[in-house]
């Protein structure tokens, strides 16, 4: 569906079902990453096995220094608050999701599902 303002008021959230790749900058904002690890020159590959050993992040591609958000059992992103599905670290979420859905594969579509 073409996006417009307004439209995730109604909206379950779908996009946030869809994986999310993080890179590091990202998970320094959310607090995922301590910024004086990256400083302490701390080899990205540690970092993601770290990340993905407590469950923060499903997958990691050193290629593209990608991080693969975890999800939950149903698909959801893990920040994704159940009930109200909003995002519960909006003011910190990747930039990927802040870009949605102005950059993608359709810009200004999205897969909207009217809750
Ligand atoms: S799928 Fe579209 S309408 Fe739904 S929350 Fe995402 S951007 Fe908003
Ligand atoms: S971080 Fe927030 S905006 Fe991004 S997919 Fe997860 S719940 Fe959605």
């Amino acid at each position: 569906m073409r996006y417009r303002k307004g439209l995730c008021d109604t909206c379950v959230g779908s996009c946030c079902s869809l994986p999310v790749e993080a890179v590091l900058s990202d998970l320094v904002r959310m607090e995922l990453v301590d910024p004086f690890e990256i400083e302490a020159g701390t080899d990205e590959r540690a970092i993601a096995k770290q990340l993905k050993r407590t469950h923060i992040i499903d997958h990691y591609n050193a290629k593209s220094g990608k991080f693969t958000l975890a999800r939950r059992a149903n698909g959801d992103c893990a920040y994704l608050e159940q009930q109200t599905r909003r995002c519960t670290i909006y003011e910190k979420r990747p930039t990927v999701c802040r870009n949605h859905p102005q950059i993608g594969p359709r810009p200004n579509h999205c897969a909207y599902i009217e809750k």
